[in-house]
């Protein structure tokens, strides 16, 4: 199924330095900056530097190299951030893709999120 990636979305703007971030971990292929509206006192999106729209397409196209390091930042991020249950209470990783996930910036990423009790994982509605 072709992937259509709208290269005008913020995250790519952040990518191309048109738009400031507060960068947590920059790699090769990921970069990891906190999130302009934090719903936790923990809140950082971790993204690929290629151009995927959602999850499923950055699992279907990204290379191993790619998807490596993706998740070992995710788990970088965690135990930075002091939230890995190895280290402190815990966490929470978010993605949402498309219009049932409420998905607002069409560029793959992953929520994480700790500091405070997140309560149950889903809320009814929305
Ligand atoms: P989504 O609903 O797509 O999963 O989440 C998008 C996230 O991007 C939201 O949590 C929102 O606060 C965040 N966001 C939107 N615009 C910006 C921005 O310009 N900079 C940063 N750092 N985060 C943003």
């Amino acid at each position: 199924m072709p992937y259509s990636y709208d290269d005008q979305n913020i995250f790519a703007k952040i990518l191309r330095g048109e738009i400031p971030n507060k960068t947590v971990l920059e790699t090769d292929h990921t970069l990891a900056f906190e999130d302009i509206n934090p719903a936790a006192p923990v809140h950082v999106l971790v993204i690929p530097k290629g151009a995927y729209v959602n999850a499923d397409h950055f699992g279907s196209e990204a290379s191993d190299a790619e998807l490596a390091d993706f998740q070992r930042t995710v788990a970088r991020v965690a135990n930075r951030a002091g939230v890995s249950p190895d280290v402190g209470d815990g966490y929470r990783t978010i993605s949402n893709a498309g219009p049932n996930a409420v998905q607002e910036v069409p560029h793959y990423h992953v929520h994480v999120l700790g500091g405070r009790r997140l309560g149950r994982m889903l809320q009814p509605g929305g």
